[in-house]
């Protein structure tokens, strides 16, 4: 019998887990909350229970964990993480888990469990040189040269929200000011529509794609804005990298349909941009492919 791993993917709402086997046949999943706000006791407490759950299904070779945040997957180290999860820096997670469980664990970034799983069974498939980036709530970016994953010195590589795309511009939770992420990610796009619209207020990225989709005059600046931002960092990054292809994930793909052609003829086509396949299964795919 081939092998069969726990992938799991910590983010700052939820905790996604599922036991995968060797071929990435997907054998069962499962979500908790993360509670990050109660903090890391929690978190923990809330992982355990998942991984606990999935165990009680069967046993497994390895557990695999792609988690927000800057990871020495070396040591298996949170090495920084945001206030998305409070306490997570420093924690040495591979460690925790290996006491707990008694199996091989590996940890890395969600975002480079994300390529890898992109790699292994979605849009990366028949790709060597990748860059993916993920629109979200935030922005990140993996890159993959060469078949090999680009970690960098300080397991930092791919951090490509915190490019900046307007010098002494909007200021960033990372202490600069202008980062790629202050203007495209989903929280950009709604909180620029409220700074630009005097009466109607919104929540949320979506609301601002249905305005869109009604020609809500405000919400056609807020997404050409996107477009324009979003394949001017595309350039940047095609300059230096060169991959064959990018591919995009994170929410915001979910209303492609409204911009994607837009902003493939603004980037031209000699840049190849496909979306991810995996959805929101790939950084936990990826992860278990980290042990398998
Ligand atoms: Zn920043």
């Amino acid at each position: 019998m081939g092998k069969r791993v726990i992938g799991i993917d910590i983010g700052g709402t939820k905790i996604l887990g599922g036991i995968v086997e060797e071929d990435g046949t997907l054998l069962k999943v499962k979500r908790v909350d993360t509670q990050a706000q109660k903090g890391k006791e929690t978190i923990l407490a809330n992982l355990f229970r998942l991984i606990d759950d999935l165990i009680a299904e069967g046993s497994i070779d390895g557990i695999g964990v792609g988690s927000a945040g800057r990871i020495d997957h070396k040591r298996g180290v949170v090495v920084y993480a945001t206030d998305n999860l409070p306490g997570w820096t420093g924690l040495a997670l591979k460690d925790v888990l290996e006491d707990r469980y008694g199996v091989e664990v590996a940890v890395d970034n969600d975002v480079n469990a994300a390529v890898l799983g992109e790699m292994w069974l979605g849009a990366g498939r028949n790709y060597r040189n990748i860059l993916m980036m993920t629109i979200g709530t935030g922005v990140g970016g993996a890159v993959v040269a060469d078949g090999k994953l680009i970690r960098g010195s300080s397991w930092s590589a791919g951090e490509i929200g915190h490019m900046i795309l307007y010098p002494e511009g909007k200021q960033c939770n990372c202490g600069r000011k202008g980062c790629l992420e202050q203007y495209i990610s989903g929280t950009a796009l709604y909180k620029q529509y409220n700074e630009l619209s005097k009466n109607l207020k919104v929540n949320n990225a979506r609301q601002v794609f249905e305005l869109y989709k009604q020609r809500d005059e405000i919400a056609a600046k807020v997404i050409g804005d996107f477009v324009r931002w979003l394949s001017i960092s595309i350039m940047s990054i095609k300059n230096i990298l060169d991959p064959e292809v990018f591919i995009i994930g994170g929410g915001v793909i979910e209303s492609k349909e409204l911009w994607w052609d837009d902003w493939k003829a603004l980037i031209g086509s000699n840049v190849n941009v496909v979306s991810a396949e995996l959805g929101n299964k790939a950084t936990m795919f990826g992860a278990a492919q980290l042990v398998l």
